[in-house]
């Protein structure tokens, strides 16, 4: 939810008061459309209430719940405009359940999951799904650090008699971890490449890697570049037998 956390800054939220900690609590803070909207009044409507227009930050007039008005120039949005909750035919309730059960299932949620959990069209799930996914990465994210895991894989199906390996048909995937002491992960960047090569391998890790980050890979030549890129580089030889 894009619009929502970067409008929320100073004010701390609790669990249980402010968002719901359990899908009991949930239910009891979002029955309808009404306590929807205003769930998202109050995160819009405080102190650090921009204009969409005119970029003013104020404090907006309370006209109605459904639309916040820049003291300014009086311009009106609503508590939708500028999210990815507007210009849908979907309701808010509909959307923020959506959001509680795609951002607590463990292994994510398809779009089929959603269509049978809320009972509304698989076009629909789908359509906020992308919509979720979208805003959930984050139009300015930064570059991983600190220790990185990088390992490229291979996704689709089995081509019986072609060969295995780095050159085979199937679409490569690079995939980079950052590795949190002592055994826990933190954020994941993944590319589809055309090969293993080293341009190939060193442009994904430059894109989404600072250049203080130590990078631990398998002893692929691909990866060989690192160390006169800046970066640190460890290779694990443990992990080189997968050819
Ligand atoms: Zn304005």
């Amino acid at each position: 939810m894009k619009s929502l956390s970067s409008t929320y800054k100073n004010e701390v939220l609790i669990a249980g008061k402010d968002y719901p900690r359990t899908y009991r609590e949930f239910i009891t803070m979002f029955p309808d459309d009404k306590s929807c909207r205003e769930f998202l009044y109050k995160l819009r409507g405080n102190n650090n209430f921009v204009c969409l227009k005119c970029k003013a930050l104020s404090i907006p007039c309370k006209q109605t719940h459904k639309r916040l008005v820049c003291p300014k120039y009086r311009h009106q949005i609503t508590v939708t405009t500028g999210t990815i909750f507007d210009k849908t035919r979907i309701s808010l309730t509909t959307w923020l359940e959506a959001a509680w059960h795609i951002t607590t299932a463990k292994n994510g949620m398809s779009a089929k999951t959603i269509e049978q959990t809320l009972g509304i069209s698989y076009n629909t799930a789908w359509t906020m799904l992308q919509r979720f996914r979208v805003a959930m990465i984050g139009s300015q994210r930064k570059k991983l650090t600190g220790k990185i895991e990088v390992d490229e894989t291979q996704v689709g199906c089995v081509d019986i008699g072609v060969k295995r390996g780095r050159g085979s048909k199937k679409s490569l995937v690079v995939i980079a971890i950052e590795s949190h002491e002592p055994k826990a992960f933190g954020r994941i960047r993944m590319r589809c490449i055309p090969d293993a090569s080293t341009n190939s391998l060193t442009n994904f890790i430059q894109d989404i890697a600072h250049s203080d980050s130590t990078i631990y890979t398998d002893g692929w030549s691909g990866y060989n570049k690192l160390v006169s890129l800046g970066y640190k580089h460890e290779i694990n030889i443990m992990s080189n037998s997968k050819d």
